[in-house]
């Protein structure tokens, strides 16, 4: 079996990442998702799961809770297997290889498909060392200030920090300290960013600010983003899938589709209920 290659030789500027828009290149997938169930020990949380993720694009994953959409971005880096029990079923691609596959190292999946939670979670650290962590356990060869300040700028932080790098991170706010873990994560230069539900512990002020950072993360990065907020959907993703929950407690995909026509002219009955609010 062909060995996958997920880390780049060196580590990437960002700069030079800018790529033609995905409709300019035809269909090219970095992430495949076929056929894909995800168990807790005997609980089927979603089933039959398939969808793609187009390079440089942003996928909102919506839904109601429970339907799992955490457990399908989990399993996208492989961190549903650290949950005791958790196991799937099915298989995911990344550029075209199975990302479940003997040879790969899932620590190292994680650093080229990175994560970002819900509450954000800066280690006790300075604001410079939570940005550097990724990059010295990783052996970095580079000028590690010069990646710091640049992931910082790509994080829209930098103007805010850049004269406090010493100090703790903790004493940031809710939302910059959102934008440090999205610098930290993106300090690595992974390919693919999880977000679950990055917005959900900040303020509206803090949301939109966020919200500006995916869309021009997007021109960098594949994003896909789990979000209970539908005009958040609406307004950052391009591809948007709904997921609902049967009878027996299992997510099923409802519907995948871009998110103008999910938005405006769904082909199922239940995306329309759902997007219009009259069930959540
Ligand atoms: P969502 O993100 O849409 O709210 P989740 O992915 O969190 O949904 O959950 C999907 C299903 O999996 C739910 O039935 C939930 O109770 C179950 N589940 C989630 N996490 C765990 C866990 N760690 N152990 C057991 N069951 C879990």
């Amino acid at each position: 079996m062909a060995t996958l290659n997920l880390r780049k030789p060196t580590l990437r500027s960002v700069e030079t990442r800018e790529s033609p828009p995905p409709e300019a290149r035809g269909a090219d997938y970095v992430m495949e998702i076929k056929n894909l169930n995800a168990y807790y020990g005997d609980l089927l949380a979603i089933k039959d799961i398939n969808l793609r993720m187009r390079r440089n694009s942003i996928t909102a994953v919506i839904g109601p809770s429970g339907c799992g959409k955490s457990t399908l971005v989990r399993c996208l880096n492989r961190m549903h297997e650290l949950v005791p029990g958790g196991r799937i079923e099915g298989s995911i691609l990344f550029n075209g290889e199975d990302i479940n596959a003997p040879n790969v190292d899932p620590v190292e999946l994680r650093s080229t498909i990175g994560m970002v939670f819900q509450k954000p979670n800066p280690f006790p650290k300075s604001i410079f060392d939570n940005v550097a962590f990724g990059l010295r356990i990783n052996g970095y060869r580079g000028d590690i200030a010069e990646a710091v300040e640049r992931s910082l700028r790509q994080a829209a932080l930098w103007d805010e920090v850049k004269d406090r790098l010493k100090r703790s991170a903790l004493a940031l706010s809710g939302g910059q300290q959102q934008r440090l873990c999205i610098a930290r994560a993106i300090a690595i230069e992974p390919e693919v960013i999880l977000m679950d539900e990055p917005c959900s512990a900040l303020d509206p002020i803090a949301t939109l600010a966020i919200e500006d950072l995916i869309r021009e993360l997007r021109k960098s990065y594949t994003i896909a983003i789990v979000t209970h907020n539908m005009q958040q959907a609406a307004r950052v993703s391009d591809e948007t899938a709904f997921l609902m929950v049967d009878e027996d407690r299992a997510g099923f995909l409802v519907e995948f589709d871009s998110t103008e026509r999910i938005f405006t002219n769904p082909s199922h009955q239940q995306t329309e209920a759902y997007i219009t609010g009259r069930f959540s």
